[in-house]
């Protein structure tokens, strides 16, 4: 990868543990409605009302937290107990409690990076909430901006890397969401290093295969660092 002067990290899942927490909170979600519906069906029913409220609400645990309320309506048919919205009042409250538990080589890979490129983290979510846990991380200092974006497709990066104030082709974007952190980016003419994490969100996954001379695929996060030396050969996708 030549040219490369901003990396943009993804925080969720990316610098991060993230989605454990959620699916966690969906698994207590179907423990607090199980008088009314099997497991399966309750968590369909509170995925459908979450993808529903996206362009509502945005990404972020306040939109999973009002999801799971009107679902609770849509499964009691209107008649549910009080009791239940506070359930899930408590299991929202209880993923901003959660403490940060930054993900393998995490640090000493942005600390290499930092002075090299300027390094920004671009992330979906509640601005409180990755801002708390931005600070809660400690990885602040690395970043030279932060940006938490309501969506990020084509447009909301373009945006952004007219905002950092470099072309497309000197901007990358490392993250663990297909959809979000690598097609738009590629199609905006940046470069784009995927890192899988081992569980993604039903929402975030595509079901093709991405074939382009900018995207590459990584096990670990540290492994952008040859990949930015220009040793990739091996590890193109
Ligand atoms: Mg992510």
């Amino acid at each position: 990868m030549k040219n490369i002067k901003v990396i943009a990290f993804d925080a969720d899942d990316t610098l991060w543990v993230n989605e454990p927490y959620f699916r966690e909170a969906e698994d207590k979600f179907c423990e607090l409605v199980k008088d009314y519906l099997p497991k399966e069906e309750a968590n369909q029913e509170l995925f459908k009302t979450e993808i529903n409220n996206l362009p509502l609400y945005g990404y972020g645990v306040k939109g999973f937290t009002l999801s799971m309320i009107e679902a609770i309506m849509n499964i009691t048919d209107k008649k549910g107990p009080l009791h239940l919205v506070e359930g899930a009042l408590a299991i929202g409250r209880e993923i901003l409690g959660k403490p940060i538990e930054l993900l393998e080589n995490v640090e000493k890979t942005l600390k290499s990076l930092n002075g090299d490129y300027r390094l920004v983290m671009a992330t979906k979510g509640d601005l409180l909430d990755q801002e708390r846990k931005l600070l809660k991380s400690g990885l602040a200092r690395h970043f030279h901006h932060i940006e938490i974006m309501s969506n990020k497709n084509k447009e909301d990066f373009q945006k952004l890397i007219r905002h950092l104030d470099c072309a497309p082709d000197e901007f990358l974007m490392v993250g663990n969401s297909l959809r979000s952190d690598i097609l738009p980016v590629l199609q905006a003419g940046g470069s784009a290093v995927y890192v899988p994490y081992h569980i993604t969100w039903e929402h975030e996954k595509i079901d093709h295969h991405i074939e382009h001379d900018n995207f590459h695929q990584v096990d670990t996060i540290n492994e952008i660092i040859p990949l930015l030396k220009g040793e990739d050969c091996l590890s193109r996708n």
